[in-house]
Parts: C-alpha cells; sequence; structure tokens
C-alpha cells in the first residue's frame, strides 16, 4: 500500500511538473525565421519559414516570461480563445544597428529567428517590440497551422558531445558551444576549449555554486579556413558561421550576422544559450541577451573574463557598465529607465536595485575611494559618462582587468535566471 501511494506520488509529481508545457506543446521546437529589417526610424519584421527541430530544452513549468527583459518579446497564443500560453524577451543585433550612423543613412535587413516549443493546435505567433520611448507595441504575427507540411523538417546533422551534463534539460540551464574557424583537423583543439571554457565559466560566482545546475555541449562543424575574418586587416576567411570583426567600425567588436545560420547548427542539441568559440588569439567578442554569445577562445590572458563578461549579457540581460568603446548615437535615452537590471537613469529607479541599497547611500554615489567597496548608483555607464548610472565602482560588465567578481545587482540578476531556467 505504501509503495502504492509513493507510486501515485512519482506519478502525479511528473503529470503536473511537465503538464503545463505538454497541456499546448510537443517537446520540440518551432521555428520561426524572418527578416529583421528597417532603418534608425522605423523597423518591419518579414516572414521567412518554420522548421521542426527535434529538441525543446526549456522549462516545463516557467512558460510565461516573468523577466522583462529584451527589446523584443515572442508570445504565442491559441488561435481559437487568444490565451497566451508562452512569451519570450530577446533583443538582436539589428537594435544595436539601428543606433549607428550607417541607419540613418540607409536600409538594412539581419536574417533573424525566434523559437518556440511545438504547439499542438493553431496558434498565432505574435513578436512584440518596445520603442525608444519603452512603450510596446505588436510589430508581427502570423498564424501557425502545426499540422502544416510546409512545416520544414530537413536540417543538416552534425555531432554533438557532452562537456558538462548535470541532468534532464527541462531542469538545467542547457548552454550549447559551436565552433567558428576550426579547420577540419582541429576537432580536439575544439574539444579541449569547450573544457576550457567549462572551466572558466565555473571559476566565477553565482556559477560556481550554482555548477549542478548547468549542462554544456559541444556541436562539431569544420571550417575550410581558421579564424574568423578581421576586415581591418583584409582577412576574409571562409568560416561555418561566417564571424567577423569590426562590427559597426568596432575593431574588437566580433559579431555574426546570419543568425538563421547559428540556429542551423545549434539545432542539433537541446539548448537555452548559444555561445560561440572563435578559433583566434585576436581580443574580442560581443553577445546579446537571448540570442547569442561569441569570443575568441585563445586570447593569451583574458579568455575567460571575456567568456564571464559576455555571458553576463547573453543570459542575464546585463548592460554594460563601462564609458565609451563604442559607436551607438542615444544607446540609452535618459528620459527612460532601461530594461537592463545593471543600469539606471533613475527614472524609475524604484524597480532596480533601491530596495537593496545600504541605508543613507547617497545618490548619485561620489567614486571616492572610501566608497569603491560599496553598492551605490555611480554615475557613467551604458557607453555614456553623463544620465545612466551604474551600482557598483567595477564590475565584470565593467573593465574587466583588475576585478573577478560581479557587482551585487548582477550577481542577483544571473541567480534570477538561473532559478527562472530550473524550475
Ligand atoms: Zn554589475
Amino acid at each position: 500500500m505504501k509503495y502504492m501511494i509513493c507510486l501515485f506520488f512519482v506519478i502525479f509529481f511528473f503529470q503536473t511538473s511537465n503538464a503545463q508545457l505538454l497541456k499546448y506543446f510537443e517537446e520540440k521546437t518551432l521555428r520561426l525565421d524572418y527578416y529583421h529589417c528597417g532603418n534608425a526610424a522605423a523597423e518591419q519584421f518579414f516572414f521567412d519559414e518554420l522548421i521542426e527541430e527535434p529538441f525543446w530544452a526549456g522549462s516545463e513549468t516557467k512558460l510565461i516570461d516573468t523577466n522583462g527583459y529584451g527589446n523584443h518579446f515572442v508570445e504565442v497564443r491559441l488561435e481559437d480563445t487568444g490565451e497566451l500560453i508562452f512569451s519570450r524577451g530577446y533583443s538582436t543585433l539589428f537594435d544595436e544597428w539601428k543606433t549607428t550612423p550607417q541607419a540613418q543613412a540607409t536600409d538594412c535587413c539581419y536574417p533573424e529567428s525566434v523559437v518556440i516549443p511545438f504547439p499542438r493546435n493553431k496558434v498565432v505567433v505574435s513578436i512584440i517590440s518596445r520603442n525608444k520611448q519603452g512603450e510596446f507595441g505588436k510589430k508581427f504575427e502570423y498564424s501557425v497551422d502545426p499540422k502544416s507540411h510546409f512545416i520544414k523538417k530537413e536540417r543538416e546533422k552534425l555531432s554533438v558531445f557532452d562537456v558538462v551534463n548535470s541532468g534532464p534539460p527541462a531542469k538545467k540551464v542547457d548552454v550549447v558551444l559551436l565552433p567558428e574557424g576550426y579547420t577540419i583537423d582541429q576537432q580536439e583543439l575544439f574539444k579541449s576549449d569547450c573544457q576550457k571554457f567549462a572551466e572558466e565559466f565555473f571559476r566565477y560566482e553565482p556559477y560556481t555554486e550554482n555548477r549542478d545546475k548547468f549542462n554544456i555541449r559541444g556541436v562539431w562543424a569544420p571550417s575550410k579556413e581558421e579564424g574568423p575574418d578581421i576586415p581591418g586587416d583584409r582577412i576574409w576567411n571562409e568560416t561555418c558561421l561566417n564571424a567577423s570583426y569590426y562590427t559597426f567600425g568596432s575593431e574588437r567588436y566580433l559579431m555574426v550576422n546570419d543568425f538563421q545560420g547559428i540556429r542551423d547548427m545549434a539545432g542539433n542539441a537541446p539548448y537555452d544559450y548559444i555561445y560561440i568559440l572563435a578559433n583566434t588569439a585576436k581580443y574580442g567578442g560581443g553577445a546579446i541577451y537571448n540570442f547569442y554569445g561569441i569570443s575568441a577562445a585563445h586570447h593569451i590572458n583574458e579568455t575567460g573574463k571575456i567568456y564571464i563578461h559576455e555571458f553576463g549579457h547573453l543570459f542575464a540581460g546585463l548592460g554594460d557598465e563601462y564609458v565609451g568603446g563604442v559607436e551607438y548615437s542615444e544607446f540609452y535615452p535618459t528620459s527612460v529607465e532601461p530594461w537592463e537590471p545593471n543600469l539606471t537613469t533613475l527614472v524609475n529607479f524604484d524597480q532596480k536595485w533601491k530596495s537593496i541599497l545600504p541605508e543613507g547611500t547617497v545618490i548619485p554615489t561620489n567614486s571616492t575611494q572610501k566608497n569603491q567597496e560599496k553598492l551605490g548608483v555611480y554615475e557613467g555607464g551604458g557607453y555614456v559618462s553623463k544620465g545612466v548610472y551604474r551600482p557598483a565602482f567595477n564590475c565584470l560588465m565593467n573593465n574587466l582587468h583588475n576585478i573577478d567578481v560581479f557587482c551585487p545587482v548582477c550577481n542577483k540578476a544571473i541567480k534570477g535566471m538561473i532559478d527562472f531556467n530550473c524550475k
């Protein structure tokens, strides 16, 4: 009898824990590819195609995004009742491009893609975007019949290997590592770089204490030539993801324009977050919230810190706490509270780290020697010296050279995101 009761509870537990997902979705991915086009003043989304992918690694209970990070939200509603059954926030490379001088002069298109669990019934997929004033508007809508024979299943099958295996994907943060610029005879080098990524990653808190909440896998794909493009040196290599330094004119900004190509490779493994290891020693990298991250795997002494910094953008939506470095105009308008958890314009500081400030903290906090260890509200961050504030004198999201820890605000945001992914 005791055994029967136990069995009942075990069955009941499993049914309720993944019932939310399985009520509306199958455990595989529906990918919607589109083109994100426009200029500094306007943006449009154009449908490309639907693709079925074999895995779904996301939480089975946290179907609705409660973090609120990102410039866009993909929303899935039942076609017949309009009930919201899934949402996720994310940002894109186009969002950054549209703040560059080039976007004042020309239109441009970037290939983008969103993934949702595979719906059982007809749904409407929408993309909701924030404008410069921080207001939301629906920019795209597409009705999906999951039985349609036009949902593409063909894909390039690539080999996948475990780097860290902590348990079932639905209850873990699943990171997939992709190779860029590793030639056919460099498979073992990529595997050892994946191991080094894991070693570096778990050296920093709060990842060290949460090691058992992460799975890390690698996907192997060779490139014809070694290393990403370096346009400033007139180096153009034939590689599988076509990554390039000098993104938006910034030498160290290493990015990939074709996000759909990244998804093609990543879809071979169950994943929540994509990180690309670039086979180069040249300093650089980049990452965008819930989009992808990339950096140099062989920089002489900063490789691990660059991983940690970039992963902060990708995973927890953390903003850069430093001043200067990029050629953006009004990346954070000072009349709007940014959504990044570690930056504020003081427009709505109540929803940021105000509640955890030590009593008597002066706002803004002076950057004096005695304040340098204290949580505060320091002016300068988000690439500008005026009007944007950061929580700490230094942090891994600021200057990498003399720091080994995240500030308490970044730490809290990372822990919150680990919890969200593992419920
Ligand atoms: Zn920080």
